[in-house]
């Protein structure tokens, strides 16, 4: 049965993030040929709405209170929930992104419906949505059907294949009025970290340093291979805790999860914590000098050596045939 989809649109540093248009791709499954309404909320939401409906949204929903300026659960949650009750959906899907994870349980409660977090797949078949999404750290995988009430997923960041953008497209954008009240968080002001080149939970290709590493000097031959490869930079915990990177390169149980199309490890043991993280990446190399570490064991090729010169040789290689 067709059904009518809404779609939370998520802007970081004035542009839209991919899985907003993957939560597209994925919405117009579960629509059946119904309707797919994109949400944008703030003050860049009317130059983006455009964009959405290129990739897919039939038409958009835009609220630009002054408190929607910057993110709060207590304001967006206010603001999503009036767009749920006039609109009337019968599923909403978001990105499985920082902000996903904290507004969606928040909205299911206050909807009193059920949330399927972490997708990875989804699948239709008459009127029955499954989702398919990983359980005990990534080590196996569990399909959940919705077999009644709204469609209430997140997606997990470079899973679901978003449509190829259309330009011609065009669709409705209205602009409503939401009442935003009773904010317990203000943000008076929004400290970015410096950080320069590919998002890392978007990324493609992730060339990820461990304590093998050794220093944050060591972090820079990883760093010239990322860039040459159109890559960002990841680190396990181990090197994170050394110090020799931030928290926020951090990959695993505990930092984020990335599924790229080419994992490279480097000197890092592959802890059950770490693998939680990024074995669902397409293609993993690892590099590593003990043969017996544990990483080899996910890895689809394996490199037994220093990283310290295996990475210098792959840079040469890769320069000297410039596929990038
Ligand atoms: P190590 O285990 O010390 O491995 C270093 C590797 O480098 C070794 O295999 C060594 O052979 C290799 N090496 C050394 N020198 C070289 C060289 N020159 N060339 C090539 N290889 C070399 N970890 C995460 O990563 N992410 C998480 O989110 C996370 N969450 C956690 C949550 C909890 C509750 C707990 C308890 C732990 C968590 N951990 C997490 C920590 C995890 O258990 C491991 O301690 C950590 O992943 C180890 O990091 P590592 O592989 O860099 O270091």
């Amino acid at each position: 049965m067709a059904k009518k989809v809404l779609v939370f649109g998520e802007v970081r540093q004035g542009e839209l993030r991919n899985v907003s248009f993957e939560a597209i791709a994925a919405a117009k499954q579960i629509a059946s040929g119904g309707e797919v309404v994109g949400l944008l909320l703030g003050k860049e939401a009317e130059s983006l709405a455009n964009t959405m409906i290129q990739y897919g949204a039939d038409r958009m929903v835009i609220a630009e209170h002054h408190d929607l300026e910057s993110y709060t659960s207590d304001a967006y949650s206010q603001a999503i929930m009036q767009v749920i009750l006039q609109e009337k959906p019968e599923g909403f899907i978001l990105g499985h992104t920082s902000i996903g994870k904290d507004i969606s349980p928040r909205v299911a409660a206050k909807l009193r419906a059920g949330l399927i977090s972490d997708a990875i797949n989804i699948e239709v078949n008459v009127d029955q949505v499954s989702f398919t999404r990983p359980i005990y750290a990534g080590k196996a995988f569990e399909k959940k059907v919705i077999t009644d009430g709204m469609v209430f997923a997140t997606i997990r960041p470079n899973n679901i294949q978003s449509l190829e953008k259309d330009e011609s497209r065009f669709g409705e954008i209205a602009s409503v009025n939401v009442e935003i009240k009773d904010l317990r968080t203000i943000v008076k002001d929004v400290v970015r970290k410096a950080t320069s080149g590919v998002d890392l939970s978007e990324a493609k290709i992730i060339v990820s340093g461990g304590r093998g590493v050794k220093s944050k000097e060591g972090f820079k031959p990883l760093q010239e291979l990322a860039e040459l490869l159109g890559g960002a930079v990841g680190a396990s915990r181990g090197a994170c805790d050394a110090d020799y990177c931030d928290y926020s390169l951090q990959i695993g149980q505990t930092g984020k999860v990335v599924t790229p199309d080419l994992y490279i490890a480097c000197g890092i043991s592959g802890a059950i914590q770490h693998i939680a993280g990024m074995s669902n990446a397409k293609v993993i190399v690892a590099i590593n000098k003990d043969p017996e570490a544990n990483i080899f064991s996910i890895a689809d090729y394996g490199i037994v050596g220093d990283l310290f010169e295996v990475i210098p040789l792959l840079i040469e290689e890769f320069k000297s045939v410039a596929v990038y």
